[in-house]
């Protein structure tokens, strides 16, 4: 690591909006503490990054509906809470004391709870009740497919929130619960904005300005979410970054190129990351797994031209705003 960046990357909290990184422990029996496990990010590796948040996901495929999204999603909330309390300086973030507290102490990393799509909710708000209590804190409110909260991306001609979701994302802005848009589509990402009442994000997402599919977001959901004082946080997953027909691989540069259209769309306070590690198999050249993270840290000082400041709001200060905005005090 290049002596300035070492040294930013101390100073600077880092947070990362969406890693799959225990659904993939889970389902391939992998350990998050062992340095040497085969994943994008491991405990050690955070540490040494300077990685002070990590979101990561409740995530259940189309195919688990229903009651077994609900199954799948309390095991690996259970394997969550089980390493929370196995694993010395991890702590899982529940309110703005847990935040505090994790940046207070030096080497503790805090973990944000996210159900990605919310089908294991089911439609019934006594299950959010209890995945909230457990430490769910924030929800990508679909995945590709449609549930009970809305369509998700990957449907045609898909529609917005449904009354269900309506009363979920109310109750979430009450209980500031983070919403989050990634997956949605437009109908909804419009319903959602219109009744914001706090910072709403899109954890980890590319830019149809340069990679036009439904997944990425539109020029006027970004602003609209900026417009909230949420955060766009780019992710590393090649297909949201250029056209996958694209002959040439991705690399560092056509990341450059994304965050650079991200900041030129809402500016420094509204741009941050999401890695989607653990979500996905091809890489960027240069960015394997969360150790190599200073690689992004050199395209936005040294590429970007982003002064330390601006670098550092990107990197984590301006996702750590929006948790601020939205956790409950206590
Ligand atoms: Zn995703």
């Amino acid at each position: 690591m290049r002596l300035d960046i070492a040294a930013l990357h101390r100073a600077t909290p880092i947070v990362d909006g969406h890693a799959d990184t225990f659904w993939r422990c889970l389902r391939e029996g992998k350990d998050w503490t062992d340095p040497a496990a085969d994943l994008r990010v491991t405990l050690p590796r955070l540490r040494e990054t300077g990685v002070r948040v990590q979101s990561v996901t409740l995530f259940t495929e189309a195919a688990e509906h229903g009651v077994r999204a609900t199954h799948e999603a309390l095991r690996i909330m259970g394997h969550i809470l089980a390493e929370s309390r196995r694993a010395p300086g991890v702590r899982l973030l529940k309110s703005l004391a847990d935040l505090d507290r994790t940046l207070a102490e030096r080497d503790t990393v805090g973990l944000l709870v996210n159900m990605e799509g919310a089908s294991p909710i089911g439609g019934d708000m006594r299950l959010y009740e209890a995945f909230h209590d457990l430490g769910v804190r924030m929800i990508t409110l679909t995945h590709n497919h449609a549930n009970e909260v809305a369509d998700g991306c990957g449907v045609p001609n898909p529609g917005g929130l449904t009354p269900f979701g309506h009363r979920l994302v109310t109750r979430m802005f009450r209980d500031g619960v983070v919403v989050d848009l990634a997956h949605l589509p437009d109908p909804g990402i419009r319903d959602v904005l219109a009744m914001a009442q706090r910072p709403v994000v899109s954890s980890h997402t590319g830019l149809r300005r340069l990679c036009d599919t439904p997944r990425n977001l539109s020029d006027e959901a970004a602003r609209g979410i900026a417009a909230t004082g949420g955060v766009v946080a780019i992710d590393f997953y090649p297909g949201h970054l250029q056209d996958p027909a694209t002959p040439e691989p991705c690399t560092l540069d056509r990341l450059a190129q994304v965050i650079a259209a991200a900041l030129d769309l809402v500016g420094a306070r509204h741009v941050a990351l999401g890695s989607d590690w653990d979500g996905f198999d091809s890489t960027i050249p240069g960015l394997a797994h969360v150790g190599d993270l200073p690689n992004v840290t050199a395209l936005l000082l040294d590429r970007l031209r982003l002064s330390p400041g601006e670098t550092a709001a990107l990197l984590g200060g301006n996702f750590l705003r929006v948790l601020r905005e939205c956790f409950p005090n206590g």
